[in-house]
C-alpha cells in the first residue's frame, strides 16, 4: 500500500513465503531465510516464514535452524494442492494483519503464480527474479537489484512510497545458511477464514511431471548441450555421460526452441538459474542470457570446437574440438574406469 514517512514505522519484520513442493518444504525457503535473515539483522527486526500447507507444522519450525525467528503456519486440507487464488487472500489477510516491511518468495512456478497477485492485492510494487538484496541504510528500503535488458546491465529498484517492499528470487541464488538446530523460535498457528476462500477454482487432479524429477535446479552436475549437439541424438549422449555423473542435463534455449529436449531443462534468463559443482557445457557459445543462469557455479568446464566463444573464454576449463568425437571418447573412458 502507499504510505507516507510516518506510516513506514508500522511496518516490522522481514517475511519469507515458504515455497512447497508436493507438501514438502523446497530448500530455496533455507536460501531466502539465509537472505532474509542479513536484511532483518541490518534493520534490527525478525525474520518470520509463513507456511501453507496440509501438515507442515511440524516440518515448519525445522526452518528456525536457518535464521527465522517466528513462523506462522497455516496448516489446513484446503491448502494440499497449491491454489493461487486461496494463498493469495491469505497472504494478503496477513500482511495487513501483522504488517510486515519486506516480503520474499521464491520465484518458482507457485510463487511466479502466488506473489504478483498478493501485490496487486496489497497495491505493492514487485521486483521479480532479484539476484542482491540489500537495505539503504539511509531510509531502509529495499534495495533490490536484479538484471535488466537481457541481462546487459544490473538494475537497483527500491520502492521507497510502498510498504511492504516485495522481491522474488530464484532458486540457488542466494546462499543457504548452515543450519544451527539449537536455534528456537514463536510458532503462530493462523487458519483459513470464510473470505479467504474462492469458489472459482478447484484442483481435480494433480498430474506429476515427470520430466521435472531430473530438477535441474537440484542438480550437482549438469551436462548441458546446446545448438551445437545438433539434435535430439546428440542429447542421447549427454544423457549416457550423465549415467555416470548422477547429474541432471541442461540445455539452452536454443536447443529447447528446437524441440531436442523439453522446456524444463532450459538454463537462462528465461529458463532455470543453476548453481551447481560442475558445469559442462557442450555446442553452447555462452550468450549472456545463458551465462546469468549457471555463472555462479563453481567449475565450469566448456567444449566447442571455436575457442572464442564467451563460454570457452570464461570456462576453467575449455577444451577445444568436435563434440561428437570428444564426448563418445569421455563415455569411453568411464565405461573403462568401471569396475
Ligand atoms: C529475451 C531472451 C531471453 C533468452 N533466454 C535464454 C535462456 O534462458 N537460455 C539460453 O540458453 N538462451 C536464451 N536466449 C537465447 C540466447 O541469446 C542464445 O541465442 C542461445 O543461448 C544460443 O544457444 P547456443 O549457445 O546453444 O547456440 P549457438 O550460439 O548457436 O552456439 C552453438 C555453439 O556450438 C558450437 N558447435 C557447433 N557444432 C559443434 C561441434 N560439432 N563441436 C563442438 N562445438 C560445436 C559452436 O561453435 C557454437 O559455439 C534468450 C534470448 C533472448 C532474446
Amino acid at each position: 500500500m502507499r504510505i507516507n514517512e510516518t506510516d513506514k514505522l508500522d511496518f516490522r519484520n522481514v517475511w519469507v513465503v515458504a515455497d512447497l513442493l508436493v507438501g514438502k518444504i523446497q530448500s530455496v525457503t533455507h536460501e531466502l531465510i539465509g537472505s532474509a535473515r542479513n536484511l532483518a539483522d541490518l534493520r534490527g527486526s525478525e525474520v518470520w516464514v509463513i507456511v501453507m500447507g496440509d501438515a507442515v507444522s511440524i516440518e515448519a519450525s525445522s526452518l528456525f535452524a536457518y535464521g527465522a525467528d517466528c513462523v506462522v503456519a497455516i496448516d489446513d486440507p484446503l491448502l494440499k494442492n497449491f491454489v493461487d487464488e486461496l494463498e493469495a487472500n491469505l497472504l494478503t489477510r496477513l500482511i495487513q494483519k501483522y504488517k510486515p516491511e519486506i516480503v520474499l518468495c521464491a520465484a518458482t512456478a507457485r510463487g511466479r503464480a502466488l506473489i504478483p497477485r498478493v501485490s496487486v492485492m496489497t497495491d505493492c510494487g514487485l521486483t521479480a527474479d532479484c539476484t542482491e538484496l540489500s537495505i539503504d541504510p539511509e531510509n531502509g528500503d529495499l534495495l533490490q537489484t536484479r538484471p535488466a535488458f537481457g541481462g546487459n546491465i544490473l538494475a537497483t529498484i527500491r520502492s521507497s512510497n510502498h510498504r511492504p517492499q516485495m522481491a522474488s528470487v530464484r532458486p540457488r541464488v542466494m546462499i543457504s545458511p548452515e543450519p544451527d538446530f539449537s536455534r528456537t523460535g514463536n510458532v503462530i498457528i493462523e487458519s483459513i477464514q470464510e473470505s479467504d476462500l474462492c469458489n472459482i477454482k478447484q484442483v481435480v487432479e494433480v498430474v506429476r511431471d515427470l520430466e521435472y524429477s531430473a530438477n535441474i535446479a537440484d542438480a550437482n552436475i549438469i551436462i548441458a548441450g546446446g545448438r551445437g549437439m545438433k539434435g535430439a541424438e546428440g542429447f542421447e549422449l549427454l544423457k549416457q555421460m550423465n549415467e555416470y555423473f548422477g547429474g541432471a542435463v541442461g540445455a539452452s534455449r536454443a536447443a529447447v526452441d528446437a524441440g531436442w529436449i523439453p522446456y524444463s531443462h532450459q538454463v537462462g534468463q528465461t529458463g532455470q538459474t543453476v548453481q551447481t559443482s560442475v558445469y559442462i557445457a557442450c555446442g553452447i557459445s555462452g550468450q549472456i542470457q545463458h551465462l546469468v543462469g549457471m555463472q555462479s557455479c563453481d567449475l565450469i568446464i566448456a567444449i566447442d570446437k571455436n575457442p572464442n566463444t564467451p563460454m570457452m573464454q570464461m570456462a576453467d576449463i575449455a577444451v577445444v574440438g568436435d563434440i561428437f568425437e570428444i564426448v563418445p571418447e569421455i563415455i569411453h573412458e568411464l565405461r573403462s574406469a568401471q569396475p
